[in-house]
This record gives structure tokens, sequence and C-alpha cells, in this order.
């Protein structure tokens, strides 16, 4: 049974055709990387995928339900879907147990304590509560990115880049950290990233985006093979 369906999706901004009829089936739990160069549509397309962006010609079907078509868009908030976006950094002014805590709203205090904990846990970072983002490193604070984005416990997880600002080996360990997580919870995620070697490393599926089209997707050693 397929988590995400993307339908000969063509999307881009306004009358602005960014890319063009991609079709991709991802399955509960898979981990997807895209790659392409830069400019190539990569974040345009996870953006539509969240519904911050508009889908001009196509479908995104979710769970078997349309999200995404030319004339209906369900709220990003409704999607269930996470999120790990370079501009939706930390809340700066929030402690990391209230950006945590964010996606919770509605539940208890004392349910918010507790999921909080667990999710300081999985992402293995020390109890940091009462820090705020600017006294963290850059590896602690996109951990809190990534525990913030799981705190609402999404089937489908959409990273940009999470990890663009560590360097080299800091960034792969936390990506293998990330699949461990992922593969754990059974979560799905779809991630862009530009390291052709930590997509391979990670990804049960890869994608492949130029020229407007997806070129290729395909199991690593499918397109290892194949090139
Ligand atoms: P990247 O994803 O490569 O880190 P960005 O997503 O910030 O970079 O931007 C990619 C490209 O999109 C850049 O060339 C930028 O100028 C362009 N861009 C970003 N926002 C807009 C916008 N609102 N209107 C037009 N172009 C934009
Ligand atoms: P990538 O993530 O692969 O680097 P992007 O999806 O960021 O590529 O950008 C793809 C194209 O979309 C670029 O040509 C960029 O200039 C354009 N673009 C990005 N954001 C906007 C926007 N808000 N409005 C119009 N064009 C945009």
């Amino acid at each position: 049974s397929s988590l995400l369906q993307l339908q000969s999706l063509s999307c881009g901004y306004e009358n602005t055709l960014i890319t063009e009829q991609l079709d991709l089936t991802l399955a509960a739990g898979e981990i997807a990387c895209l790659l392409g160069p830069s400019g190539c549509g990569k974040t345009t397309v996870l953006r539509a995928i969240a519904g911050f962006s508009p889908v001009l010609s196509g479908a995104i079907i979710k769970d078997g339900q349309p999200v995404s078509t030319p004339v209906f868009t369900l709220p990003p908030e409704q999607r269930e879907i996470g999120v790990v976006f370079q501009d939706y950094a930390l809340f700066p002014h929030l402690s990391v147990f209230d950006n945590i805590a964010f996606g919770l709203q509605g539940k208890s205090r004392a349910e918010k304590q507790r999921a909080v904990t667990e999710l300081l846990q999985l992402v293995e970072l020390p109890d940091l509560s009462d820090r705020y983002p600017h006294e963290l490193s850059g590896g602690q604070q996109q951990r809190v990115a990534l525990a913030r984005a799981l705190a609402p416990r999404p089937k489908l997880l959409l990273m940009d880049e999470p990890f663009s600002n560590l360097d080299t080996d800091l960034r792969r360990q936390l990506a293998l950290e990330v699949r461990g997580i992922l593969k754990d919870q059974g979560i799905a995620a779809i991630m862009v990233t530009h390291d052709q070697e930590e997509a391979f490393a990670i990804s049960d599926k890869i994608g492949i985006l130029a020229d407007r089209k997806l070129q290729q997707w395909g199991t690593p050693p499918e397109l290892y093979y194949h090139p």
C-alpha cells in the first residue's frame, strides 16, 4: 500500500512551471532522497507535497486521498506531514521545550512533558529543555528541529537539506542516525540533499531531477548499476 503518490505532477509558482509530469510512489516507512542540480526544482516539489505551493497539473495523493490537485488543496496543517525546511528555523524566542511542544497544541502540560522527554531521547539529546536555540550547537539545533517535526507523529517527513550547515562528517553521521530513527518509528521521508554519497547511504529510493523531469527513480543499486 502506498503512502504517497505523485501522479503526473507538474508544479511551480503561479504561472511558472518548474517541474513537469513527475510520477512516483513512496511506500509507508520508505526513505527517499531527491538529487539534482541547484535550481532544478527539488525544494519546489517538497513544498508542493507539504501544501505550501500549488500544483499546476496532476495530483498528489496521500493515504489514497488527493491532497493537492489544480482545483483542491488540503491545508498543510491537515496533511499530517512533518517538515524540516530551511525557512522553518527554530523559534528563537522559544525554549527547546516550547519549540518541540509547538506541534502538540491541545495537549495537557503533562502530556507535553512526557512527549518532549521521549522526543529528546529519540534524537539523542540530553535534557536541554530550558535552553534557547542560540545556546545550542548547529547539530543540536538540527536535532531539536527534527524532534519538533516528529512531535505530532507524522507518517511522512519532508527534509530540505536539513543538515547543510554542518560539516560533511557530522552531516553524514546525523543522516545515518536520522535513518535509524525513521526506520525504528516506521516513518517515511523524502529528503533533498546535494550529497550523493549521503543519499546512497540512507535511501531506499533515489530520485534524480533534471531538466524539469524526474529522470530516474529507483533503489540505490538500480541507479548505481544503470546510471
Ligand atoms: P536553495 O534551495 O538552493 O538553497 P533557495 O530555495 O533559497 O535556494 O532559492 C533557490 C532559487 O530560488 C534562488 O535562485 C532564489 O533566487 C530563487 N527564489 C527563492 N525565492 C524566490 C521567490 N520568491 N521568487 C523568485 N525566486 C525565488
Ligand atoms: P532546488 O531546490 O532544486 O535548488 P528550487 O525548487 O529552490 O530548486 O527552485 C527551482 C526554481 O524555482 C528556480 O528557478 C527558482 O528560481 C524558482 N523559484 C523558487 N522559489 C520561487 C518562488 N517563490 N516564486 C517563483 N519562482 C521560484
